[in-house]
């Protein structure tokens, strides 16, 4: 194995693995094993009201009757908080974060007030309220802590290795996000490039609803001068309401009385050969195999 390529699966453990989880866990680990790399699974728990007790265990286990195997120990998020606020420091030293005392209500309230809707993706692009040069925090406690986008700066591009060429503005798109929230917890796109970097992975391979968050997280790298990694998004499975399969609508449990077929019907999504029935070992080897690297 060569290090010159390290990927990830890093699931949020708020429930077990389901048939659209298991593509994207797939893909990363084919994506790994084509181009003789390292493939890594670190449990994105940092979101900790959202987290099921059990649920990562019950993800490995899952992962494991699938043939897929982290190659180094399983990080678990919530135990790497001091390596977050070690990121942050570097930030606010540098200008590039600021605490802010907006609630939902203010963010509503201002976005209002400068005839704003609610638009694109649900996100509500921050309106700067708390930026430093427009008076920070007002006399109000802190709340949450933001990246200070640099206007000049927000346009990014990408080449998406599934999407192709990508672009996102994000200072118009979305606004100063948050990077510790106001409950105390690391926000995913703080913890995500954090533990990207400090695990030196060089390919990221997931979800396609995970695309909208790329350049969020290149601007972090750069911002921490941190590498950014290739990105290629997997197409997603829909539930029956044609959205994303997940567990809030109704996505069932990966069924481990038959991980073969569980397996094959991720490789179909992938637009992968599903052969005659196999065992799993066979059916990675084969997929591996036939992966377009
Ligand atoms: N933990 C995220 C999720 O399960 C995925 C993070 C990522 O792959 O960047 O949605």
């Amino acid at each position: 194995m060569t290090a010159m390529y390290r990927g990830r699966f890093a699931p949020s453990p708020t429930g077990p693995l389901h048939a659209g989880s298991l593509v994207a866990a797939l893909a990363s680990w084919l994506d790994a094993r084509a181009h003789g790399g390292v493939w890594l699974v670190r449990m994105e728990d940092v979101d900790t009201p959202r987290c099921v007790p059990g649920a990562g265990d019950t993800i490995l286990r899952q992962l494991a009757a699938c043939g897929l195997v982290s190659d180094e120990p399983v990080v678990w998020q919530t135990q790497r908080g001091p390596l977050y606020q070690r990121a942050l420091d570097h930030l606010v030293a540098h200008d590039r974060a600021y605490p802010c005392a907006c609630s939902r209500k203010d963010i509503e309230a201002a976005r209002q007030a400068q005839g704003l809707v609610r638009e694109r993706h649900h996100i509500a692009v921050y309106p700067g309220t708390c930026r430093p040069e427009r008076g920070g925090l007002h006399g109000q406690p802190a709340r949450a802590w933001r990246f200070a986008i640099d206007p000049a700066h927000s346009n990014v591009r990408w080449a998406d290795r599934q999407l192709g060429p990508q672009t996102q503005d994000v200072a118009t798109e979305v606004g100063d996000f948050v990077l510790k929230r106001a409950d105390g917890l690391w926000a995913y796109q703080l913890a995500v490039v954090v533990d990207d970097a400090a695990q030196g992975i060089t390919h990221v391979v997931r979800g396609e609803d995970l695309a909208d968050n790329t350049a969020r997280q290149i601007l972090l790298q750069q911002a921490l001068g941190l590498p950014t990694p290739a990105y290629r998004h997997t197409p997603l499975v829909l539930g029956d309401n044609g959205e994303k399969l997940s567990k809030q609508n109704g996505a069932q449990a990966l069924d481990l009385s038959d991980p073969p077929t569980a397996l094959m019907q991720a490789a179909q999504v992938l637009g992968l050969p599903t052969p005659a029935r196999d065992t799993v070992t066979n059916q990675l080897a084969a997929w591996t195999k036939a992966w377009p690297a």
